[in-house]
């Protein structure tokens, strides 16, 4: 799932209920979800039930399961799904009903660090829920505050950015962007010299910018 963009509408949802399993399918895909689209079979005189299946059947292209359709409800929430740009390839719509929610489902979706595209996701997802009015930690703010916050190297220099999280564990640049994400707490360092260090994480060796301290030139 390498590669896929977070997509997010937010608005009116279509519930479809297949028998089951329910699937959501947002308004600005399938359509204005109308009146006579809402309904429930199971409560319908039964020679109303075929007219109403017509008018909802346009919704089955939209969900995995094509079996016949027992009710439609309408939903206002977001949803969202991951999909790699250029091509048809996505997952189905999920619906929460709130900005919380949809970060941190969103967030748990996500590839995580290793994903090339990861930090880009992360921010367009963190800057989304605060457009929504999500209230974000101290780390979060700063992060979206500053477009180059948790580089792997100084901007200036080249010297070697190394993070550091609450319990004292070294991070790497992607990992501290994931720990970011989750809403813990990071702080920063430089690596200027000595032996390389480990991603707590991910195993990420990082070498300081000057390399190991030669500990036998004092004794020659
Ligand atoms: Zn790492």
């Amino acid at each position: 799932m390498a590669f896929m963009k977070l997509q997010v509408v937010k608005g009116a949802y279509a519930l479809v209920d297949v028998g089951g399993s329910s699937w959501p399918v947002p308004e600005h895909v399938c359509g204005k979800i109308t009146d006579d689209m809402i309904g429930d079979a199971c409560e319908m005189e039964e020679s109303d039930v075929e007219a109403w299946q017509g008018c909802v059947s346009h919704l089955a292209q939209y969900i995995p399961e094509h079996g016949e359709i027992f009710s439609v409800t309408r939903e206002q929430g977001y949803c969202w799904r991951l999909s790699a740009p250029g091509y048809l390839d996505c997952t189905e719509w999920s619906a929460c009903d709130t900005i919380a929610d949809l970060y941190k489902e969103a967030l748990e979706s996500l590839d995580g660090p290793e994903d090339p595209g990861y930090a880009g996701e992360v921010r367009a997802l963190l800057e989304y829920a605060r457009d929504e009015g999500m209230p974000l930690t101290d780390t979060q703010a700063r992060y979206l505050e500053h477009e180059d916050t948790y580089p792997a190297f100084a901007w200036t220099g080249g010297y070697t950015i190394i993070y550091v999280d609450k319990d004292g564990d070294v991070l790497c640049s992607k990992c501290a962007v994931q720990t970011m994400a989750d809403g813990g707490e990071i702080s920063h360092d430089t690596h200027d010299e000595g032996d390389p260090e480990e991603c707590a994480q991910c195993g990420h060796v990082m070498k300081s910018s000057y390399g190991p301290v030669d500990d036998a030139g004092d004794d020659a």
